[in-house]
């Protein structure tokens, strides 16, 4: 008896964890289109937790430049890796040459991309990017390479997105609680007041202190402040400025963990970031601050999210610091944001 081969597709996924979100719903796509397919994900180490529980690929290969893949002599281990997959199709989601580079070296028949960052000779579909994709929301982005590709027929509406948080997962959240004095029934608020991309996406700190404050006083809350550990400082001065105790995670959680207490949380109040899409993703209520950046194509995605925004002529300019005097953030008062985000808490 014969057996057919399965088609192998490689993807190389985006690097950071908010694009790593949006991708998920075009590679939940790719799997409904081709469910006999087999489909690795090659991510960076730091997001690969993010895609432990999904069904949509059937194995993740960690792509770690800093290890075992570092230099010339790692990337042509890795390309010998690739080799010895014999991928069919490579999909290639970020628009990095690197991307196209690996794919073409590594021998794989078809390589599909936007044709991007001078890498158009190592594609065999070489896609348009359109200024209208521009335009929409990022997760299209990626589901727009499906389509041009032939995957899919059309653009669906902007998708929703969701993480499944395993058993094992919880069960640790709920450790990492209770060893902070966090006992289970308490209403949860998490906040995340930095911005891994730069000051000017910072809400100010002594306003998410004066807005913790209002919720422990409005319904008794516990207060959670998550952030990198190059944000602890900011942490510890926005817990210290608040009149209630507040719980420090910054610098404490790896990803996965950070999903799991995100999903513990009952509202997540946060800069335009990682964490935002994160929370979203989950499926915990998420009140997301824009100033600099466009919310028509970063905003997080699902129903129980909402955008607060205040308009300014200067705004998106998309700068990691700011060269005015930050009135994006500046005129978006604590009452803004206390009262969209008592909305979605019905407090
Ligand atoms: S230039 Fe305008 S939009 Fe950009 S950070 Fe400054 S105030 Fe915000």
């Amino acid at each position: 008896m014969t057996t057919t081969r399965r088609t192998r597709i490689w993807v190389r996924g985006t690097n950071w964890v908010g694009d790593s979100i949006l991708t998920i719903p075009a590679l939940e796509a790719l799997r409904r289109a081709r469910p006999e397919a087999e489909i690795t994900l090659a991510v960076r180490p730091w997001v690969s937790e993010l895609f432990e529980q999904t069904s949509a690929v059937d194995h993740i290969q960690v792509y770690d430049r800093s290890l075992q893949h570092r230099g010339w002599r790692g990337r042509s281990r890795f390309v010998s890796e690739l080799g010895r997959e014999r991928f069919d199709i490579a999909i290639l989601f970020p628009n990095s040459f690197e991307s196209a580079y690996l794919a073409w070296k590594a021998g794989i028949p078809e390589r599909i991309g936007y044709a991007t960052d001078g890498r158009s000779l190592l594609l065999t579909r070489r896609l348009n990017i359109s200024r209208e994709i521009l335009f929409q929301h990022q997760s299209l982005y990626y589901l727009e390479i499906l389509r041009q590709a032939g995957f899919i027929p059309l653009l669906p509406p902007v998708p929703q997105v969701s993480l499944v948080i395993s058993g094992t997962r919880h069960q640790r959240a709920r450790q990492l609680l209770s060893a902070k004095g966090v006992s289970e029934g308490k209403l949860l608020v998490g906040l995340n007041p930095g911005a891994f991309y730069g000051s000017a996406k910072r809400w100010l700190p002594d306003r998410y202190a004066a807005l913790a404050d209002r919720f422990v006083d409005a319904s008794g809350a516990d207060v959670l402040i998550f952030g990198s550990a190059s944000e602890r400082t900011m942490a510890d001065s926005i817990a210290h400025e608040m009149r209630h105790p507040a719980k420090i995670f910054s610098g404490e959680t790896t990803l996965g963990d950070l999903a799991a207490l995100l999903k513990c949380c009952s509202l997540f109040v946060t800069n335009d970031s990682g964490p935002m899409h994160l929370a979203a993703a989950v499926g915990t209520r998420t009140v997301a601050i824009f100033g600099p950046t466009d919310s028509q194509t970063t905003a997080p995605l699902g129903p129980h999210t909402r955008v607060v925004k205040h308009p300014v002529s200067c705004s998106p300019c998309l700068l990691r610091e700011c060269p005015l005097d930050h009135r994006c953030m500046t005129s978006v008062s604590v009452e803004d944001v206390y009262r969209v985000a008592a909305g979605l808490l019905s407090l």
